[in-house]
């Protein structure tokens, strides 16, 4: 488990990180975020840190996005920003915070994509062990995917733990869009999903969220990680949701898969993969990604 500092209020945060004297100098909003508000904000001493803030009853939210974050940076294997600690403060009606290193976004080197797919694959092949108290998939805690309750209790088997925590929850959540027959191709497809899946060679920690808007060019020109949904699994599930959509660069696939092969049959489990995105969509914002969903049950 990542024990992180929880502080009473930003200002306490502050002191108790940076010293007593120092002060927010300027705090600016940045845009780009879905769920939550996001600053930029320069101290007295010249430091840049970066905050996230929502209503304080979301305090949630940002202790499973710091634990995320930790388990990513404990890899060694690609960026990610330090956390600094999370708290919630009684100013302004109240609100919860985030507070994390300050990525000062810069060009993607020359090399960016194949050195992402290299050290992606470092982080998938990084140990789990302490991950998933009392299993080997799934997570210490529950976490959000967009604004929605990510199960990750924990589970021995990959095929089971993507049937019971990921699809199962979402088919539940979005039943009314479904009619009689629906259900019944949606009970055999997960009924028999252990004839799509597989089980992978070792357990991976993913980042669990992997579209093009949660990889940034970092300090140094090269990718950094932010906001994950972060649990242990099958690491084809990671490139999957980076093909959903739009994808990366073809440079980026080719030096993933020479790095680590994916095993055969890739294409049709990507599909089962980003089901669970598509439900969670259709869970957010509606019926607009039925169709996508039933398209992909109805060809399993
Ligand atoms: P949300 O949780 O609301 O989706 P994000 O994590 O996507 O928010 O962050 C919102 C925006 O802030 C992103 O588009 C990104 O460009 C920027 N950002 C995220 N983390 C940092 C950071 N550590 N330093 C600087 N900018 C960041």
């Amino acid at each position: 488990m990542i024990t992180l500092p929880h502080f009473t209020s930003l200002e306490t945060a502050i002191h108790t990180l940076f010293g007593e004297e120092i002060k927010i100098e300027k705090t600016a909003p940045i845009s780009g975020g879905d769920i939550n508000e996001a600053y930029g904000m320069i101290l007295s001493d010249g430091k840049s840190i970066f905050m996230k803030s929502n209503t304080k009853e979301n305090l949630s939210f940002f202790t499973a996005e710091a634990a995320g974050l930790a388990a990513i940076a404990r890899t060694e294997a690609i960026g990610t920003p330090r956390v600094l600690g999370v708290g919630t403060d009684e100013g302004r009606g109240g609100f919860s915070f985030l507070l994390l290193e300050f990525i000062s976004a810069q060009n993607r080197n020359g090399h960016y994509w194949e050195e992402f797919a290299g050290q992606l694959s470092e982080m998938h092949r990084a140990s789990t062990a302490g991950l998933v108290p009392g299993g080997k998939y799934g997570f210490a805690g529950d976490n959000y995917i967009g604004r929605r309750r990510q199960i990750n209790r924990a589970h021995d088997s990959w095929i089971s733990f993507f049937r019971d925590c990921r699809l199962e929850p979402q088919f539940r959540d979005a039943d009314r869009y479904f009619d009689r027959e629906d259900r019944k191709r949606i009970g055999s497809f997960l009924d028999h999903l252990d004839e799509i899946l597989v089980e992978p060679d070792s357990p991976s920690l993913l980042h669990g969220d992997l579209w093009s808007g949660n990889v940034i060019a970092g300090n140094d020109g090269s990718a950094w990680l932010i906001d994950p949904a972060a649990y242990v699994g099958h690491a084809e599930a990671d490139i999957a949701m980076t093909e959903l959509f739009g994808g990366f660069p073809p440079a980026f696939y080719d030096a993933y898969k020479k790095a680590a092969p994916l095993q055969p049959g890739y294409e049709r489990r990507r599909d089962v993969y980003n089901l669970y995105h598509l439900l969670n969509h259709l869970n957010m914002f509606g019926r607009m990604y039925l169709s996508e969903v039933k398209r992909i049950v109805g060809r399993m």
